[in-house]
């Protein structure tokens, strides 16, 4: 059996070779080969199934699970669709269930100030990734205190998994993704962990959707549409739509487009695995656009030019 050092051996050659040579048919050929022994030694075929399928249930553990239904309950779970979303929020590895919902609360509550955990007028840096890397500010803590949680303490699900964070973090963040393509189609150990376990986009909801984008719903708050984060976030980045009507559970005007989190839930209502879905009104939309959307939809207006 070929080892992983031996495959980088014959990579690093057949790169030589191939940008060495002056042939410039010995060098397609190099290429060629280089190509065929990458995908044949670096990437299974299973695992190219798994990678997608792995980054969509781990989106949906954060998208559909701990925004949508506990952060928001722009809708209901059974118990099996709520067992399904703990899990693949404990494969994202973006604090427990509890701790999420709870924070998120106090981020639309207190958008843009201290007790928001990742206030984003604290630049991209800290709003994107640098919250989780320093002490929460004491507003975020204090505030958090206040909020009513009791649903979220009243859900077995949400106990069960705070309990057994670290474990449950363990098998399906890191164990599962890692092993079972090593296990069962002889991935390499470092491609399984590559591949499943350290992809993560969804946070650019907290950075760069409180950046950049239009707000046609609200100038008046910093949360933006913002297409890049939508298609990085699973259907997320209608964020100035978002904050505007916080209990819609498609968090947008569009419905199902550029929205896989809206067709996942409206599937499992289609299986009976979920109900009570939250819709704003198309009423209650054009009249909150015309109030405060200042009619710039579809306009690029930046921070920048609403400051000035
Ligand atoms: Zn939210
Ligand atoms: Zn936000």
């Amino acid at each position: 059996m070929v080892t992983c050092n031996e495959t980088h051996a014959v990579i690093i050659a057949l790169q030589k070779k191939c940008f060495a040579s002056k042939d410039i048919a010995a060098r397609k050929i190099g290429a060629e080969l280089l190509e065929k022994t990458q995908r044949k030694y670096f990437t299974k075929t299973p695992s190219k199934i798994t990678k997608p399928v792995c980054f969509i249930v781990t989106a949906l553990g954060v998208t559909a699970g701990v925004h949508r239904l506990w952060s928001h309950r722009s809708y209901r779970a059974k118990l099996p669709l709520r067992v399904f979303l703990a899990a693949s929020n404990s494969m994202s590895f973006q604090n427990d269930i509890y701790e999420w919902a709870r924070d998120h609360r106090v981020h639309h509550k207190f958008s843009e100030t201290d007790a928001d955990p990742h206030n984003a007028t604290r630049g991209f840096f800290f709003a994107h990734i640098g919250w989780q890397l320093v002490r929460k500010h004491r507003d975020v803590i204090e505030k958090g205190k206040k909020l009513d949680v009791t649903d979220l303490l009243a859900d077995p699900v949400v106990q069960f998994q705070r309990k057994y964070y670290k474990t449950t973090v363990l098998i399906m963040c890191f164990l599962v993704p890692t092993v079972v393509p090593w296990y069962f189609w002889g991935e390499t150990l470092w491609n399984s962990y590559f591949l499943a376990s350290i992809l993560r986009y969804t946070w650019l909801v907290n950075s760069a959707a409180h950046m950049y984008g239009n707000r046609p719903y609200d100038q008046n708050i910093s949360p933006r549409e913002n297409r890049w984060v939508t298609f990085g976030a699973i259907g997320e980045g209608f964020h100035n739509f978002h904050h505007t009507f916080p209990f819609d559970y498609s968090v947008s005007e569009f419905g199902l487009r550029f929205n896989p989190t809206t067709c996942f839930i409206n599937l499992m209502c289609w299986m009976g695995l979920a109900s009570n879905r939250k819709k704003a009104s198309v009423e209650i939309i054009q009249a909150r656009k015309l109030r405060t959307g200042g009619g710039s939809y579809g306009a690029v207006n930046t921070r920048q030019e609403a400051e000035t």
